[in-house]
């Protein structure tokens, strides 16, 4: 039902105003980083290369690609940098994708940053005493033995904390700003409030906080902490940080707002270890024509500790690696090879999408595909130039072939997404795609205990797979100038 909501007819008025948008792209410096224009690239009646109907058919008939997410997330479970699981995991994929007939299957080495969570817990112990729900955020620094007790200033962003920057010393200060609910035209609103997520731990400290606690980067809860990155320089924020559920954060703002003073306790061992040996796994089909020129296609294999991974980015793994088993087992050889990338260290590092770029930046990449946003119903193709003409210039090139695609598959060009591990490519021009789909449950569970393969959907997986393959071949055939 939510799927339909972004599926739009393709009426006379949107080929107009997508016709408008394209000119308007191509001849502004506008930057549109966050654009999520509704942009239905569909028309029914154009001819659909045989070659990606087969592709699309074969694809979305298997349920493989689901298959290999229960193995990934049941059998290894999450993936942290750094730990064993995430080398099992690098393991697995060799063999899986071995077993699909792709010789190629191989592991690059990379060193990854090893942050470890250890024992946690937060404390109301005033005005009454019960536990807090949460998660510490990855690169956090511990608490001192037996903890951090501190009275809770509660703001709603930076801007506040600095109107109140005499209040937070020897504070514990809550960022509480909520994030807006998914809505088809703007999306999630994700980037905004991550922010406290990203910054807040450096924030407290500069206005002399002890610590900083977050609420979970979500429109959605069931008391569920969410934990993810936070940046900082060396080992470690510079004070202990947090996520706390949506719940608990309304708790602690609403005594806040009848004036009542609550304090908590804070007990975190989390702190960072030496770098840790870790891999990138990569597999191609060989260009037939132009062997040399290279589409890669990927996802991220690590995850956070908690949760099993599932859609964060297990979905993109498998669709990747579903997507050339596809093209493999139909025996269809591209003009130019299709790498598939499984990144490392995505989640607090980016040391493999690093890694990757520098020890084959001497190739030839034509373009680069990365799914991270779930595994959810397909719903557009994102497009990245190096510049906002680079970016334009993709979109016409994505919008008459997406058009063509539409008997089989509606997808929208949505200018300005591609993928955190594909993006040093950018700086040598290399066009970033980037896997849109559905939106609207993808922050209900990501970085959480409840991003578990149950909530992955095997139809809209396997469409993911599908997608990927035919925007894969399409690249490896027709690539953009
Ligand atoms: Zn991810």
């Amino acid at each position: 039902m939510a799927e339909n909501s972004r599926r739009r007819k393709w009426t006379t008025r949107h080929v107009w105003l997508y016709r408008l948008f394209l000119a308007a792209l191509l001849s502004s410096g506008h930057l549109f980083s966050a654009c999520r224009a509704e942009l239905v690239a569909s028309a029914a009646t154009a001819p659909i290369d045989p070659v990606l109907q087969r592709i699309w058919q074969s694809a979305t008939a298997s349920d493989a690609a689901y298959q290999k997410l229960i193995e990934l997330c049941d059998d290894i479970g999450h993936r942290l940098s750094g730990s064993p699981q995430l080398d099992l995991a690098a393991a697995w994929a060799v063999k899986a994708l071995r077993q699909d007939g792709i010789a190629t299957a191989r592991l690059e080495p990379v060193m990854v940053p090893k942050w470890l969570r250890g024992k946690e817990s937060l404390q109301l112990v005033a005005p009454r005493a019960m536990p807090l729900v949460m998660l510490g955020l990855g690169g956090s620094t511990a608490t001192p033995v037996g903890g951090l007790k501190a009275e809770v200033l509660v703001v709603r962003d930076l801007a506040e904390l600095k109107t109140r920057a005499a209040a937070a010393k020897g504070k514990i200060v809550l960022f509480n700003q909520a994030m807006p609910a998914w809505t088809p035209q703007h999306g999630s609103g994700y980037g905004d409030t991550v922010q406290q997520r990203v910054h807040g731990a450096q924030w407290a400290f500069e206005h002399g906080a002890v610590a900083a606690l977050v609420r979970s980067v979500t429109a959605q809860s069931l008391s569920t902490p969410h934990t993810g990155g936070t940046r900082h320089q060396g080992r470690g924020t510079p004070v202990p940080v947090a996520a706390i559920s949506v719940e608990h954060a309304e708790l602690l703002a609403r005594f806040a707002a009848r004036g009542i003073k609550t304090e908590v306790l804070l007990q975190m061992e989390a702190h960072e270890e030496e770098p840790a040996a870790s891999h990138n796994v990569v597999a191609e089909l060989i260009g037939s024509e132009h062997p040399g020129d290279i589409v890669v296609i990927g996802g991220h294999l690590d995850s956070w500790d908690v949760g099993q991974g599932a859609h964060d980015d297990g979905a993109g793994v498998v669709a990747a690696m579903q997507a050339l088993a596809t093209l493999q087992r139909l025996g269809l050889q591209p003009k130019r090879t299709i790498r598939v990338v499984l990144f490392t260290n995505e989640e607090n590092g980016l040391a493999g999408g690093k890694a990757y770029f520098e020890a084959h930046k001497a190739e030839r990449h034509v373009a680069l595909l990365e799914a991270d946003s779930g595994g959810f119903a397909p719903v557009g193709l994102g497009v990245h130039g190096k510049d906002d003409a680079g970016t334009a210039a993709l979109a016409a090139w994505a919008g008459p072939w997406l058009q063509a695609l539409a008997a089989i598959v509606q997808l929208q060009v949505v200018p300005g997404e591609g993928g955190a591990d594909i993006s040093p490519w950018l700086q040598l021009g290399v066009p970033n795609f980037g896997l849109v789909v559905q939106g609207e449950k993808y922050f209900d569970y990501h970085h959480t205990a409840a991003d578990t393969v149950d909530k992955v959907d095997a139809k809209e997986l396997a469409r993911c797979a599908a997608t990927m393959a035919v925007v894969a071949w399409q690249l490896a055939e027709r690539p953009p100038d």
